[in-house]
């Protein structure tokens, strides 16, 4: 710094933007055009991280409450061309992310639970969507999607429980694997909120960590675990079951969510148990730990007890925080 009077100048021949890194940035937007009427409009932007599961073909894509569908997309070229529609239903993507841990920053463990921080590679892939109406939220139709899978190296936060403990609390693997991916969905929220971010900021995944298996909600309600190549499996066959429950930054190389999430990880925890316990439904609900399936309260089986069961063994023995 140079001074002048009372007047400080910058003097380094660089300049400082120069050190910030751009590489979290992604290779290029996505715009969307407007086609309706043979006419060529483009109506906005989409980043490329969120393409994939906002502009796949078939996707109802909103702007400013309008609905339009897309009708062809252009992956490499980076658009999309939509048409005004009157749908009476919008498109869910279906996410089937896997992660595998690379590196392990930081971790707290004990006997029955750990919890960690580190690298992890990411590959997402968007098999297909849901179309679901509005209003009554049924699901009408399924469609398949078509495009490259998504990789990235980020950084997460991963908990998980002693196999002991998974045997000593529940009955079998399915209802474990419902517990995690309950859990995941209240954590998330939570979370989020904690590290004052977007839901959207935040990636949340159940699997075994090494990218040989990941569970995802299927159709009728209830965690399904998954192998590499997409398939249906019994969790039951697994060898060794060691469920991790990722948040992860949902940005290539990370935009430094995950220290501040680790930091507070007591915090996440207890406030999610919090949430779903202060929840007044009897089961489970989108606004604790996700939708579940009527049959659920038929048979007396609760995800939102499972998920409770996951949270309080995550809290059993990490040391309260004073934040
Ligand atoms: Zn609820």
């Amino acid at each position: 710094m140079h001074r002048e009077h009372d007047t400080w100048h910058w003097t380094e021949d660089s300049y400082p933007a120069q050190s910030v890194s751009l590489r979290s940035v992604a290779e290029g937007n996505f715009v969307v055009i407007d086609t309706t009427d043979g006419a060529k409009r483009i109506i906005a932007e989409v980043d490329y991280s969120s393409a994939a599961e906002t502009l796949y073909e078939g996707a109802i894509y909103m702007v400013q409450a309008m609905p339009y569908q897309v009708e062809s997309l252009d992956w490499t070229g980076r658009k999309a061309f939509v048409t005004q529609t009157r749908a009476d239903y919008y498109t869910d993507a279906i996410d089937y992310s896997r992660l595998k841990i690379l590196d392990n920053f930081e971790s707290e463990r004990d006997t029955r639970t750990e919890t960690s921080r580190g690298e992890v590679h990411l590959v997402r892939r968007i098999p297909g969507y849901k179309k679901i109406r509005y209003y009554t939220h049924e699901n009408i139709g399924f469609g398949n999607i078509n495009l490259p899978d998504q990789e990235m190296h980020t950084t997460a936060v991963w908990w998980q429980l002693a196999p002991s403990v998974l045997d000593e609390c529940f009955d079998n693997r399915q209802q474990a694997l419902d517990g995690f991916l309950g859990a995941a969905y209240a954590m998330h929220h939570v979370a989020s909120l904690t590290v004052m971010a977007e839901p959207h900021d935040l990636g949340r995944a159940v699997g075994d960590g090494d990218a040989r298996w990941f569970a995802t909600v299927g159709a009728n309600g209830r965690g399904q675990l998954r192998t590499l190549d997409g398939g249906e499996r019994d969790p039951e066959a697994e060898g060794r079951f060691r469920p991790a429950l990722f948040l992860y930054d949902n940005y290539p190389g990370g935009v430094g969510l995950s220290a501040p999430l680790y930091d507070r990880r007591a915090r996440v925890v207890a406030d999610a148990r919090s949430l779903i316990q202060a929840c007044d439904c009897k089961y489970g609900c989108p606004a604790c730990v996700g939708p579940i399936l009527a049959s659920d309260e038929q048979r007396g089986f609760s995800p939102k007890q499972a998920a409770l069961t996951v949270l309080e063994q995550f809290s059993a023995h990490v040391p309260e925080e004073a934040a």
